[in-house]
């Protein structure tokens, strides 16, 4: 089974918006084990939408679009969709209601053009639109006798689905663009039919495993043969401000399936990474750092220079987020004056908020073109050190310097 993404809207091709219905969509069509062999966007034109449509039917089995749904005169997925499918548009009374409904809650009077809301490709089936006005369009669109070959294969039309004339068929769902209604509605509607329309239909668990401290390929390359398409469980990589993300996709009959699968996995990414996992799903480097804080009974105070006060600030939401107070104080400086050494600074925060440990980070060093940091952590067993090379552009140059210096923390306290 193969899926095709269409995201509709002249904001989108014109670049005022960024299409990140699109990413959503495919990213959830990946946990189902459904494919997607396109992204297709186009604007609200009657005309592309027609040939983005009729191309799409032939060549997937599965069709996710997003936008075009509004009551207004530049919405024309619903036309579209009866323009491909052969089908007239005609009013549902269901629709209709449901639409006015919205209206009542809202105690606004619902005006003339949202009715074009309530129509409807003939056989197309309604999806609730519990926050919004627009429903979504469900409908099974025939692909062309001679082409229902040509694009997945003959057992492709069979896991769509055939018609009743033997002929296949390609499922097109259409959502409002909203992201966030587009969002309920997938997980209400579209994502349990897509469900049960998979040939062995299975619970999905997921494992997301959270690195720092190496490169994406250097990860990778540690885990032999872990993250290749075919694999089950599937692990994926990404990366993001510095953070590594392994993420473990199950499949299994019932959740004990998956949690015997993903086991076993978890456990060979843990050997192989060792140090460099710091934690699991939501956790950020700084939630370990307070966690480790708070298992070595320790406290700490801050001095930055490079980094601004991120490391505080990091600090401070995560033991908010934790409701564990671990950051005794911190300290921004401009630069460092009358020659004080960064073991005197971190001393000095030290006593000054009577932490058991002080970190101190230096300013931006230069030499021969390479940027580095100093960052020097104090504590009752004695000092660690760490000088850090500033990579990266932006904003990320320096956050990558501040989680260096909190995974020093992370590392040093337990
Ligand atoms: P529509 O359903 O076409 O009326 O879209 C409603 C609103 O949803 C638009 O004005 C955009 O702000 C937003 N939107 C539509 N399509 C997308 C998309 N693909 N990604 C992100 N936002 C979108
Ligand atoms: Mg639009």
């Amino acid at each position: 089974m193969k899926a095709e993404v269409i995201a509709i809207g002249d904001e989108l091709t014109t670049g005022q918006r960024l299409d990140t219905n699109s990413q959503w969509i495919s990213r959830e069509l990946a946990i189902l084990g459904i494919p997607t062999g396109f992204h297709t966007t186009i604007s609200d034109s009657l005309d592309d939408g027609v040939a983005a449509f009729r191309l799409a039917i032939e060549r997937a089995d599965i069709v996710i679009a997003s936008g075009g749904l509004g009551p207004t005169a530049d919405d024309l997925t619903r036309d579209v969709l009866s323009l491909v499918a052969h089908e007239p548009l005609e009013l549902s009374a269901e629709a209709l209601v449901a639409v006015e409904a919205m209206f009542a809650r809202r105690a606004a009077p619902m005006p003339e053009s949202n009715r074009r809301q309530a129509l409807f490709p003939r056989t197309s089936r309604i999806i609730p639109n519990p926050t919004g006005t627009a429903p979504g369009i469900d409908i099974m669109i025939p692909r062309q006798p001679d082409s229902a070959q040509a694009a997945s294969g003959p057992t492709a039309a069979t896991s769509a689905g055939v018609g009743q004339g033997g002929e296949a068929i390609c499922r097109v769902f259409a959502l409002p663009g909203v992201p966030s209604e587009m969002k309920l509605m997938w997980q209400e509607s579209v994502r349990p039919t897509l469900h049960s329309l998979l040939p062995d239909a299975a619970t999905i668990m997921f494992r997301r495993i959270k690195c720092f401290g190496a490169g994406e390929s250097a990860v990778e390359a540690m885990l032999p043969d872990m993250i290749s398409r075919g694999r089950d469980p599937l692990v994926g990589i990404t990366a993001h401000e510095a953070t590594i993300t392994l993420r473990i996709v199950a499949r299994g009959r019932d959740e004990a399936a998956c949690l015997a699968k993903i086991a076993p996995t978890e456990a060979t990414i843990r050997e192989c990474l060792g140090g460099l996992v710091y934690g699991v799903e939501e956790d950020e480097i700084e939630d370990a750092a307070v966690a480790a804080l708070v298992a070595g009974s320790a406290t700490l105070a801050t001095v930055e220079i490079a980094t601004q006060g991120q490391v505080a600030a990091m600090f401070a939401q995560a033991q908010a987020r934790r409701t564990a107070p671990v950051l005794c104080g911190g300290v921004v400086l401009a630069a460092i004056e009358g020659g004080q050494t960064l073991a005197e600074l971190a001393e000095s925060v030290r006593s000054q908020f009577s932490a058991t440990h002080g970190l101190a980070i230096g300013p931006v060093l230069s030499d021969s073109g390479t940027e580095t940091v100093e960052i020097l952590l104090l504590g009752p067993k004695g000092r660690q050190a760490a000088v850090h090379r500033l990579g990266g552009a932006g904003t990320l140059r320096l956050s990558r310097a501040a989680k260096t210096a909190i995974d020093l923390v992370r590392k040093s306290v337990d």
